[in-house]
């Protein structure tokens, strides 16, 4: 028997206890600091206690390593199977252009094309998908850019747009800055929405200070007012606030906002918190960005002295949160990227990519849907392929059924490879999950 490599072990932040998961059994436990010294003396060669290396078997922390090579085998397939039958997830960018500018935004840097969408490019979108996908469950998400711009032109797109999505059964999603929600509700009825993502980076100023309008403008309480009228009328709404060293302490303020309109009460109401990050060039500020684990770092302070904070948000620390609120922990996770497998993007300009990281990225262009149908296969197989067993690191790692592998746009940026690691600090945000969720609740 052999210690699996899948085990993750550590110390809980805050507590003298230890804990110790594995993804591949499905095994978690909170040990004692005397269980946590002693398995600290068995990984150092040393005898221990017979029950207590009885108990590290039976729960298969100890394997035999042919067995677990088996079991990885097994559950490996299980995921591609699992996978293949995901709902699909196509992003449609009908412009690049926007109403703000978001001191971050990371698509100051595109030129977009001097040309529209046309009904054209709509009609050899939705033909394309539906032959392309046909008999896979899929919906839409209409991305930017701003999809929703209050000009009569962009609106008749969009009606254009929802009507032929309508015709092919799916549900749409709209990732929009908020701003004209209001003037959008009534086109939105016709169709079948199953979420409007919408920024809000804080209350008032702080929102205002990054999300204005070009040529300067606040936007705070008009998108306040777009969010209460979705929510009065049932439009889910997921509100999402993007995250950096400049904005992290209004969290408390933005968190209370959100109880005090009601808003985390509403059943249409959801959150999510996104990290600033250096997403496709460095930004010229890079020093106000929260690296992953610093960011969770703060948000664990935050917590502790604000606990309001979790009725607007709950960190998942990884895999913590998921064990807490379902009493076992997740399927492996063999893969963490579903660009190319679960999720593509497609714009105006009759291109096709992967996702939303590389989605307008002339160099990440995958083929093309309109005026004639063209794909890069070398490109496409190469995103297809990427999961944790791709990568020799991954493979080694002791952590890639929790972490899989990252972000393949973020690897790729960082070494030119889509098949390349984006390492997750697994084991430093399950210290902050077990002491988060755990150890505060007994
Ligand atoms: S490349 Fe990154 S952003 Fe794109 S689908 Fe994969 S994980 Fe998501
Ligand atoms: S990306 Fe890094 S942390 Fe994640 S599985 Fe691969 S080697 Fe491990």
């Amino acid at each position: 028997m052999v210690y699996s490599k899948h085990n993750i072990f550590s110390r809980i932040t805050g507590s003298d206890n230890f804990f110790i998961v594995n993804l591949l059994s499905g095994s978690a436990d909170i040990l004692s600091p005397a269980e946590g010294k002693m398995l600290k003396a068995y990984l150092d060669g040393k005898n221990i206690e017979e029950d207590f290396l009885e108990n590290l078997k039976e729960k298969a922390y100890l394997v035999d390593e042919k067995e677990e090579a088996k079991l990885y085998q097994s559950k490996y397939l299980d995921f591609i199977d699992t996978r293949d039958e995901d709902e699909v997830q196509l992003f449609f960018v009908p412009n690049y252009t926007c109403n703000f500018a978001c001191t971050y935004c990371y698509q100051d840097e595109y030129a977009p094309a001097r040309q529209e969408l046309t009904t054209a490019v709509t009609d050899a979108f939705f033909n394309y998908i539906n032959h392309e996908f046909a008999g896979r469950k899929k919906y839409l998400t209409v991305f930017g850019g701003e999809p929703l711009l209050n000009s009569p032109k962009q609106k008749e797109l969009i009606t254009y747009l929802l009507k032929q999505a309508n015709e092919s059964n799916l549900e749409v999603c709209f990732v929009t800055n908020g701003y004209s929600l209001l003037e959008y509700i009534e086109l939105l009825k016709i169709a079948n929405i199953r979420e409007i993502q919408v920024t809000l980076d804080g209350v008032g100023k702080v929102h205002d200070a990054r999300r204005f309008l070009k040529g300067g403008g606040a936007t705070f309480e008009k998108i306040v007012k777009g969010i209460d009228e979705c929510l009065r009328i049932g439009l889910p709404v997921n509100l999402r606030m993007v995250i950096d060293k400049e904005n992290i302490d209004g969290l408390p303020e933005m968190a209370q906002f959100a109880i005090d309109k009601g808003w985390t009460k509403n059943e249409f109401f959801k959150s999510q918190l996104g990290r600033n990050y250096e997403l496709h060039h460095c930004q010229s500020t890079s020093e106000k960005l929260f690296s992953r684990i610093s960011l969770y770092e703060t948000i664990y302070k935050q917590v502790q002295q604000h606990p309001h904070i979790l009725e607007f948000y709950k960190p998942a620390y990884s895999v913590s949160k998921f064990l807490f609120e379902n009493g076992s922990l997740p399927d492996p996770l063999f893969d963490a990227c579903p660009a190319c497998k679960t999720e593509w993007a497609f714009d105006y300009t009759g291109q096709i990519f992967s996702c939303t990281a590389t989605v307008g990225k002339a160099d990440e262009s995958l083929g093309t849907f309109y005026p004639e149908i063209s794909r890069k296969d070398e490109m496409i197989a190469a995103w297809e392929n990427r999961d944790v067993t791709s990568s020799s690191e991954c493979f080694s790692c002791s952590m890639q059924l929790a972490c899989g592998g990252g972000c393949g746009s973020v690897a790729k940026n960082r070494t030119g490879n889509v098949c390349s690691t984006d390492c997750r600090p697994v084991k430093e945000l399950l210290e902050l999950g077990f002491g988060a969720y755990f150890e505060s609740n007994n």
